[in-house]
């Protein structure tokens, strides 16, 4: 039985000429800053965003973490949304290693903090209070991109105010290519996105399908503090170019392919809707979420599991398409969430029980 693992984009295998190209790469000491492969790496994703610099990082959550630490530091605070990655799924490290304050905001279906409530949470120069230094969005947030006109308005509010502004593109890619149009390349859509922000982390480990890698991109100056924190971070790499040659394979020929993973979200969205007991909600990307009513759902993910079908979730399922799953493992996916139903329908006896399977 094959696997169609949905739990996230982060479990695709290198394809063999990523791994290909990785064995050719030419390579060097990176804390020396001698390895050609990091160097071309950085300086195409600098390029790609419309930034001077760029690092290559060990993760998204390194990422993220050196740059917010770059922008700010010991007392002061970043404005974030309270389901944003950063926030809740970074283990605190803002907090933890810089002594940076988050101040959390409650965000609409689609991941927005509201602009007033953005306005108000800004703290004026006054001892009592942290200094407010940065603004930090995140596109795609849960599979949703965010509209361009609000990452203007964010970011210009921001500005207005003296904040710096940084964009958790782990998901990025997805967003661009979701949103390109005839007008407007996926990469031109990249770049339009990235214009808002003074820095951004990408991931390459994600929908692009490199087994490791982000990059944190922004002005020279903001790179060189976040190159001092990543040392100390323990992320100074030696010979990162086997790494960074993935992430350049995956410019070079998996960004245009992400169309197909959304395409096959849409696929798993239909297949599920109508579906007596489930609620599919939007699949904009490659993410989708699937409410499933009287507490079926660890009985469902259990089932699924059982057939060959990985997800993740408690209340509502997660499906996260990419790479190494087609068509063919959605259908299977659809067909094994029908038979749960249709063996076990549901029924108000069984509500809240974690049923046979
Ligand atoms: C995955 C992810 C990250 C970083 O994840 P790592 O696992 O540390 O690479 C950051 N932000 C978002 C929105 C993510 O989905």
């Amino acid at each position: 039985m094959t696997t169609v693992d949905l739990r996230s984009d982060t479990v695709t295998q290198p394809t063999p000429d990523m791994r290909a190209a990785m064995m050719a790469a030419t390579l060097g000491d990176d804390v020396f800053g001698d390895d050609p492969t990091v160097n071309a790496l950085q300086e195409r994703i600098a390029a790609l965003t419309g930034k001077e610099a760029a690092l290559f990082m060990s993760s998204g959550t390194q990422s993220n973490l050196c740059g917010i630490l770059a922008h700010c530091g010991r007392g002061d605070e970043y404005i974030v949304g309270q389901l944003a990655h950063t926030y809740r799924y970074e283990g605190g490290g803002a907090a933890v290693f810089g002594s940076v304050q988050p101040q959390p905001l409650t965000q609409d279906a689609q991941g927005r903090m509201s602009l007033s409530d953005i306005a108000a949470a800004i703290k004026p120069d006054d001892p009592h209070f942290a200094r407010t230094r940065l603004l930090c969005l995140e596109n795609t947030w849960n599979g949703h991109v965010m509209p361009d006109a609000y990452l203007r308005s964010a970011t210009e509010l921001a500005r207005e105010r003296g904040l710096n502004t940084h964009l958790d593109g782990a998901r990025v890619f997805n967003a661009a290519v979701a949103s390109a149009t005839t007008d407007q390349t996926a990469l031109q859509r990249l770049r339009a996105i990235a214009d808002h922000f003074e820095s951004l982390s990408v991931c390459f480990s994600k929908g692009l399908g490199a087994p490791v890698g982000s990059a944190l991109c922004g002005s020279t100056e903001l790179i060189a503090r976040a190159r001092r924190i990543r040392k100390m971070a323990g992320g100074g790499l030696r010979q990162a170019g086997l790494l960074a040659a993935c992430a350049l394979h995956a410019l070079d020929h998996h960004v245009e392919r992400l169309a197909d993973d959304h395409a096959n979200a849409r696929r798993l969205a239909e297949g599920l809707r109508g579906i007596d007991g489930l609620t599919v909600k939007s699949a904009e990307t490659n993410i989708v979420f699937v409410d499933v009513a009287s507490g079926r759902g660890p009985a469902l993910l259990a089932f699924l599991k059982a057939n060959g079908v990985l997800a993740t979730g408690l209340i509502g399922l997660r499906f996260v398409t990419h790479l190494d799953v087609d068509a063919a493992g959605i259908d299977h996916a659809v067909a094994t969430v029908r038979r749960f139903f249709a063996e076990a329908p549901a029924h108000p006896s069984v509500a809240g029980r974690s049923g046979p399977y």
